[in-house]
């Protein structure tokens, strides 16, 4: 089976072959991540990228993603839709950091 990313870079853009190549590798996580790509729903803050999903905005760095899905070990499709943004550069930059503008809010605990 040929690598999607691969795929992509060929292609260059998140067309359908792109997007089936995806969902053949990654199945229902493929189409996911597509989609909100397609959807412009990757953005990028000084801190981390944040990805709008279906129930809220999860935030990552690197490979870590705060979603509830990675918190119990599975692999979720927030991961892999920021490396289909990094590689075709399409998510919105904020020149803000996303951790002090909103998640502290919710974890007065955290110091
Ligand atoms: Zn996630």
């Amino acid at each position: 089976m040929t690598n999607p990313f691969q795929i992509l870079k060929t292609e260059g853009e998140l067309n359908d072959v792109v997007r089936n190549a995806f969902i053949s590798a990654y199945g229902n996580r493929g189409l996911e991540a597509v989609d909100a790509v397609r959807e412009n729903r990757i953005k990028k803050y000084r801190d981390y990228f944040v990805v709008v999903g279906n129930t809220g905005e999860y935030y990552l760095e690197g490979s870590f993603c705060s979603c509830d899905a990675f918190l119990y070990g599975k692999k979720c499709w927030h991961t892999l839709a920021v490396k289909i943004a990094m590689e075709l550069g399409m998510y919105e930059t904020y020149d803000l950091w996303y951790y002090k503008n909103g998640v502290d809010e919710d974890e007065p605990e955290y110091e």
